[in-house]
């Protein structure tokens, strides 16, 4: 781990105090050694996690009104008193339960007992007495009624004044009487609040006009009387505001001096000339984009000074990253540094070499490739050659977080398709530098919200802008039966204008294990033989070795192949223009981000392109609605969000990012705008300037 690397950083709020307090369970009333142990057990280990522990809902109840009232608010749990008018217990050996008819000021009430009709029982209710009942309410019964209710026989007649109350409903624990948890928590709050520190700047709880900790929780256990209910919901909702608000400017803070940090102590290397950049320029066959032109500033400003880039450029597929990753690697080494390129699969690694090799050769640039399939020789003399500093770009797979790949100066990092790799592998390539700069990329477009939570410790670049030309791929959803006239229009398009296509199947082999799944090698032959037969086909897929699979991927791209069958390892990054159509079968059992990456890989020309979609014949609902939205737009923002909404931040941005904090009250979808708040006041708060 290196300075860059702080570990993760929480995203659960906690307490403190401001002066010691022994926080024992055991020390409540109630709670013994026995039920503090099973408190334990579930994660509420002292009284400060008591406190935090919410209820699962509140229950309005009412007291003492007056009955009609109580019938026309529909009112369920209710407490009131009244007389008993009648008593019909059930005939000897009927099952029928005893009755009870309670006359409550203007309206009537029916008790009911099931199989308590023994005369002992029967015999406490006279008419005339007065009782005090307390339950539930059916209103559905005529006239209404209650089930087993407490009761109490009154002396004579008692008044009170009506009232409405509010009760919280703590989650049941197994093992734990529900009636613990009330007083227990209450009794903490009394004993803790006083001391509970506050957490949040009074300038900011004014300006988001929240209530302090100690009030927020007062009113989340209801540790107060409340009349009126819709004026408890609204305090309900700010108390949780504020703790929702809280927990995200928690991490907000740790992130940004997180940043501050990184900033603070580096001494990146000042990279000012600019001159290769100029030179590069002349050599790209388009024009920039606006948005490219803009990213490439911004870079170039920030690799202009001491304080290493930490920059995050997000783009749809096709928008054009690999450019501008490469003018900012020419900068670093018109300045005599090293730049080491990542990319997550040996495909695009060395598509990335070829771009390189393209732009740099002419230039007298030396660059080499690093990945594992590599001759041991040809490797050896790269690594040499990297250490003396004789080579100034190396582009890479994972062969590059390895102990041996040592630079002589490495000043920029660029991390392409960054969501694919984990944050520690990020770190460890940076590692081998002096404080480089790090360009990280990404076409799976994070929601701001969640880029916030996740990369507050970076800045953001969007490319939202697509080349000059480019039309929509239209995308179409068919169903199995109608895959022979699918591959005929595939093979006449293809003869016809020289056009390529890409089939993609989720398995590389046939399984039994997954027998509606279809495979690329059983495919592909298929294909070969039958419905595609007389066009050239390649076939590409992970279990191939490196050589093989650069060579078939070389074919295709001087369109030597036709048609591609391959699995998924063609989703990220590679960029075949002339190829025009993209086959996926099976789409159902892709994520949605992942069928976005597919799609991505054609209309990258300025030809009509298509995504066709062959999909099982019976598709799960979640399956359902990811197609639909696959098919309804290809703007990778809006997929982005729709993905998101369906599976959730975590599943969402997948195992490798760990950088995911877990939030107890906050949620990143629901709560995106107390997110922006939150990390816009934490940079203001210590940055001064919050628009970074
Ligand atoms: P991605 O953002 O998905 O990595 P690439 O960098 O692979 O996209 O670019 C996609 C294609 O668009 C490439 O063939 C590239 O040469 C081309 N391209 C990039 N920028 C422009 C531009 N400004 N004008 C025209 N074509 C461009
Ligand atoms: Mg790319």
């Amino acid at each position: 781990m290196t300075d860059s690397s702080p570990p993760a950083i929480a995203g659960r709020l906690t307490l403190h105090l401001a002066h010691p307090h022994p926080l024992g369970l055991e020390r409540l009333k109630g709670i013994g050694p026995k039920t503090a142990a099973r408190m334990r057990e579930r994660g509420i280990l002292d009284q400060l996690h008591l406190l935090l522990h919410m209820p699962r809902k509140y229950r309005p109840t009412y007291r003492f009104w007056p009955g009609q009232a109580l019938l026309e608010r529909r009112a369920s749990f209710v407490e009131v008193i009244g007389q008993i008018s009648h008593v019909l217990p059930p005939a000897r050996h009927s099952r029928a339960p005893l009755e009870v008819r309670l006359q409550v000021d203007d309206a009537e009430f029916k008790l009911i007992w099931f199989n308590l009709a023994f005369p002992g029982f029967v015999k406490r209710f006279r008419p005339g007495d007065w009782m005090r009942v307390e339950g539930k309410l059916d209103h559905e019964r005529d006239p209404p009624q209650m089930v087993h209710p407490n009761f109490e026989i009154l002396r004579g007649e008692e008044t009170r004044a009506p009232r409405t109350e509010v009760v919280p409903i703590y989650s049941s624990m197994e093992e734990v009487r529900d009636s613990l948890l009330p007083p227990a928590i209450t009794q903490a709050f009394e004993l803790l609040h006083a001391d509970l520190q506050e957490g949040l700047p009074a300038h900011l709880l004014q300006e988001h006009q929240l209530p302090t900790l100690a009030d927020a929780l007062r009113v989340i256990h209801v540790l107060r009387p409340y009349d009126d209910l819709e004026r408890f919901r609204q305090e309900l909702i700010t108390a949780r505001n504020r703790l929702i608000y809280q927990e995200f400017f928690d991490l907000q803070l740790a992130l940004t001096e997180r940043y501050i940090a990184q900033r603070r102590a580096a001494q990146a290397p000042r990279l000012t000339e600019r001159t290769l950049g100029r030179e590069l320029l002349k050599k790209i066959p388009f024009e920039l984009t606006g948005d490219q032109k803009k990213a490439i500033a911004t870079i170039a400003d920030d690799l202009s000074t001491r304080v290493p880039m930490r920059r995050l450029l997000q783009g749809d597929v096709g928008s054009g990253k690999t450019v501008v990753a490469l003018l900012s690697a020419a900068i670093a080494i018109a300045n005599g540094h090293q730049v080491a390129i990542l990319a997550p699969t040996e495909i695009l690694a060395r598509q990335h070499a070829r771009n390189a090799h393209a732009l740099f050769e002419a230039l007298d640039i030396p660059h080499a490739l690093l990945v594992g399939s590599q001759p041991a020789a040809e490797r050896r003399d790269t690594l040499a050659r990297l250490a003396q500093g004789d080579l100034p770009l190396v582009i890479g797979t994972h062969a590059l977080f390895q102990n041996e790949v040592r630079f002589q100066s490495l000043a920029l990092v660029i991390v392409d398709e960054q969501h694919k790799f984990g944050v520690d592998q990020r770190d460890s390539l940076l590692a081998k530098g002096q404080d480089p700069h790090l360009l990280a990329m990404t076409a799976t477009p994070i929601p701001r919200s969640l880029a916030h939570a996740v990369f507050g410790d970076l800045d953001l670049t969007l490319i939202r802008e697509k080349p000059p030309g480019r039309k929509p791929v239209r995308t179409e959803l068919r169903d199995r039966s109608r895959a022979p006239k699918i591959y005929d229009y595939v093979k006449e398009r293809i003869q016809q204008t020289g056009e390529q296509a890409y089939f993609v199947y989720p398995l590389v082999e046939a399984s039994e294990a997954a027998a509606n799944r279809r495979s690329v090698t059983e495919e592909a032959e298929r294909l070969a033989n039958g419905p595609l037969k007389g066009l050239r086909l390649g076939v590409l897929h992970g279990r191939m070795d490196g050589a093989a699979k650069d060579a078939v991927m070389q074919r295709f791209a001087n369109a030597d192949i036709d048609v591609l069958c391959a699995t998924t390892v063609v989703e990220v990054g590679v960029d075949v223009p002339n190829a025009t159509l993209m086959i996926i079968e099976n789409p159902e059992v892709f994520g949605l981000s992942q069928l976005h990456q597919l799609r991505g890989r054609v209309g990258r020309g300025s030809a009509d392109s298509m995504c066709i979609l062959i999909a099982g014949f019976t598709l799960t609902e979640d399956a359902e609605r990811r197609l639909a939205a696959f098919v309804q737009t290809d703007d990778g923002f809006e997929l982005a969000e729709t993905d998101l909404s369906i599976r959730g931040p975590g599943e969402f941005l997948g195992v490798k990012q760990a950088g995911l904090p877990e939030f107890r009250f906050g949620d990143v979808l629901r709560d995106a705008h107390w997110l922006q708040a939150a990390r816009q006041d934490a940079r203001r708060l210590l940055l001064g300037d919050a628009s970074r």
